[in-house]
């Protein structure tokens, strides 16, 4: 198997949901006492919080590329950063590195497709909900991707003053359900959790939609690709 390098800490409450799938995942496929090979850089998230407010990624995307390049360095047969968010700076990490890159957007796609489904609802960071680095990626692969029409402000506030601190609440969560049911109304058949820490807030269990959860489709493609050549 693969060594698996990680970029976390984006934040790093949904980066130890990475780490706890990937080794389960591996558990599971491998039987016994076997746990998944991984180099993880956890990140100090607040200065890559700054640079996203500030508009900066460039630098934020020549930071995260030295990391996946210093991960490749290390032994890291492949590389995924544990954000939908920074993914805004693929392009920038692809170009670092000569060992693949797992894009969070491709497993996803992957699962709605598989289950016959063209029109999606995308939830996420502002940035992954206005900006089109996200959502043309799923596009490209035929999927039609709705938006939500209002209260973005409040959904992205959520996610970074509430989830990326490991906070969970039942208001926060009847923002997002209703957040949901209207792109149901819109037309969606699915839900995109399109950030790494909604599904600490939602799940199929409580949302009008199925839900198609970024971090763990993600945490699986990263341990498929991991398995797909023994090094
Ligand atoms: N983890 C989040 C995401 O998947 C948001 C934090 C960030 O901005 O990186 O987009």
């Amino acid at each position: 198997m693969k060594t698996i390098g990680l970029i976390g800490g984006m934040s790093w409450e949904s980066t130890a949901h990475y780490y706890a799938i990937i080794n389960r995942e591996t558990a599971q496929r491998r039987g016994g006492l076997h746990s998944a090979p991984i180099l993880l850089h956890s990140v100090d998230f607040a200065p890559i919080e700054a640079l996203q407010r500030q508009g900066a990624w460039a630098e934020a995307g020549e930071h995260l590329a030295g990391i996946a390049r210093r991960l490749q360095g290390a032994g890291a047969g492949l590389i995924g950063l544990c954000t939908n968010t920074m993914h805004l700076c693929a392009p920038t990490i692809v170009s670092a590195l000569s060992v693949p890159f797992i894009h969070i957007a491709d497993p996803t796609a992957d699962a709605l497709l598989a289950d016959g489904l063209t029109t999606v609802g995308l939830l996420g960071t502002r940035f992954t909900m206005e900006q089109s680095f996200y959502a043309d990626r799923l596009r490209a692969r035929g999927l039609t991707v709705l938006t939500p029409d209002v209260g973005i402000t409040n959904l992205d506030g959520i996610i970074y003053a509430e989830l990326c601190r490991g906070i969970v609440t039942e208001p926060s969560r009847q923002i997002y359900v209703e957040a949901i049911a209207r792109l149901k109304a819109r037309g969606a058949e699915a839900v995109i959790l399109g950030c790494t820490e909604i599904g600490m807030l939602i799940d199929d269990s409580v949302s009008p939609l199925p839900t198609y959860d970024t971090t763990a489709l993600h945490a699986v493609a990263l341990v498929d690709a991991a398995l797909r050549h023994e090094l």
